[in-house]
């Protein structure tokens, strides 16, 4: 263990939305640092600008908050060790990749991609699939090693394209003990001599990230396993600059719920749940990729879930916050094998969450939806219809309270007087004569009112108000036909019937 105070990294490169393995990295990350009482900070890995998504590193930003994972610095927050950008740290990393060259851990190829194409055709013809640039093939490429220094020097003034490659020593075996999978051992005759600074002037992943890890002193590297192959590379170039490695724990991959491969971007949509923590609308082609958060779910539940893909407290708890989880978590209790995502127990921390929340707090995420769901322009008409009885804006729903929902009360005055003699029999003919109807606005609803009526030899004061308090409840309100339009046919006909029934209750001596 360091002597140095913790301090960990989430390090996305912006090249998308972050999927939900992303999350549980950052999760990771976190709550180890506020265990350990370390830092957690975030950087934005862009060095490759041909994968760069604009918005990506915004999401990224979002995502964490709307989740509760608050980095201490970061894009945006500050800290002593910024730029936390790469794109903007680019000047730095050069002089490392120099003092590589200098010591002979590194060396200048000035290789074609060409060049390397034929190198790689020949080798196939050669029943050999895989070539790589490696410590025996370097000998036969045009670089620093095999040149004459003059040529290279030459080569440089010329601004000839190169690159700076890793120097990979012969036959030697790489062990660094990772805290989730123990000791791991490589030799160095299975590793090619990766790229470090391109051709374009900026460095690549390994080198930028191997510099930041080390400038920013972090302490722990935790990230997804897919870097696992990466990291005896790593570990070589910590040993080359003479830097103290930091410790590495590689965590589970994240699986369908079948079990069977990798949990991918564009599985979500198609299981049918979220693999991102918000909506993600692609900027390419305007497809929305649904998120965590507009399904519905509350922070905790999602992040309670995901503490537990890949890691287990050793006790029958489930149920964890925030706090209980950065007390319980430890490195140690990471699992090795990929972990299965399972849609039905994420409804499950979802369930449990719903049913802890405090009425109220309920309340005022259901007033909001309920905004959404009746869309404004559904709450304009309502506006509209209830202005002229309003005197206060709360007026408007608490009046028009039959236009959000059907009526739970039926006015007495209304019934006593109105509610008399075949009023039921009346309403049923009317209720038949409605679901005939083609067309429901409001001049066509009127006029088969009127034809209604004519027919029955009735005044409009002996059928409106049975049709009102049916429909709405009340005794007195807005027009009727207008009320109807409203409502759709479908609604008017489903609140006759229910009004009926209640009729056969509140009116049985009619
Ligand atoms: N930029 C890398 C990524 O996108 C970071 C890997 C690491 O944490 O070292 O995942």
């Amino acid at each position: 263990m360091f002597n140095r105070p913790v301090r960990v990294r989430f390090a996305p490169s912006p090249t998308g939305p972050l999927h939900m393995g992303g999350v549980r990295t950052a999760l990771y990350n976190y709550l180890f640092a506020k265990k350990h009482g370390g830092i957690f900070l975030i950087r934005i890995e862009d060095t490759d600008q041909a994968r760069f998504v604009p918005g990506a590193q915004e999401y990224i930003m979002d995502a964490l908050a709307w989740c509760g994972i608050v980095p201490e610095e970061g894009p945006g927050i500050g800290g002593d060790y910024g730029p936390y950008v790469q794109s903007e740290r680019q000047h730095m990393y050069r002089a490392y990749a120099d003092e590589l060259v200098a010591n002979d851990k590194a060396y200048i190829a000035f290789d074609t991609s060409e060049d390397l194409d034929k190198m790689r055709d020949q080798a196939k013809q050669m029943g050999m699939p895989n070539w790589q640039y490696n410590s025996t093939t370097r000998t036969s490429m045009k670089n620093s090693l095999t040149l004459p220094s003059d040529d290279v020097q030459r080569r440089m003034d010329a601004n000839e394209p190169y690159v700076i490659r890793m120097k990979m020593p012969r036959n030697r075996d790489i062990r660094f003990e990772d805290a989730i999978r123990s000791w791991v051992v490589v030799n160095t005759n299975n590793l090619d001599d990766k790229v470090l600074f391109k051709s374009d002037g900026m460095p690549t992943y390994h080198l930028a990230n191997i510099v930041d890890d080390h400038l920013m002193e972090i302490t722990h590297v935790i990230r997804g396993e897919e870097w696992l192959p990466s990291a005896p590379l790593h570990v070589m170039l910590y040993e080359a600059f003479g830097w103290e490695a930091p410790i590495f724990a590689h965590l589970p991959l994240l699986l369908k719920p079948d079990g069977n491969g990798k949990l991918s971007k564009r599985d979500g949509d198609r299981l049918g749940f979220p693999v991102f923590p918000t909506n993600w609308i692609s900027k390419e082609d305007g497809e929305v990729y649904s998120g965590y958060r507009e399904k519905g779910y509350f922070p905790e539940a999602f992040i309670n879930m995901l503490a537990f893909l890949g890691w287990n407290p050793g006790t029958t708890q489930e149920l964890f916050s925030m706090d209980e989880l950065i007390e319980a978590f430890t490195l140690d209790r990471v699992s090795k094998a990929g972990a299965k995502f399972d849609p039905d127990k994420t409804k499950w921390f979802q369930q449990q969450y719903l049913r802890a929340k405090p009425n109220e707090e309920l309340a005022t995420v259901l007033s909001q939806l309920l905004i959404e769901k009746h869309e404004l322009n559904h709450l304009t008409t309502i506006c509209g219809l209830m202005k002229e009885r309003a005197t206060f804006v709360e007026d408007i729903i608490t009046e028009g309270s039959f236009l959000l929902g059907r009526p739970t009360k039926y006015d007495e005055t209304t019934l006593t007087k109105k509610w008399k003699g075949d009023a039921s029999a009346l309403m049923t003919q009317w209720q038949t004569t409605l679901a005939g109807l083609n067309s429901f606005d409001a001049a066509a609803v009127e006029e088969s009112f009127k034809a209604f009526i004519t027919e029955k030899s009735l005044g409009i004061g002996a059928v409106l108000p049975l049709f009102r308090l049916l429909v709405t409840g009340k005794g007195m309100g807005p027009s009727m036909f207008e009320i109807s339009e409203f409502l759709g046919k479908e609604e008017c006909v489903a609140r006759i019937d229910s009004g009926l029934t209640a009729m056969i209750e509140l009116a049985p001596n009619e």
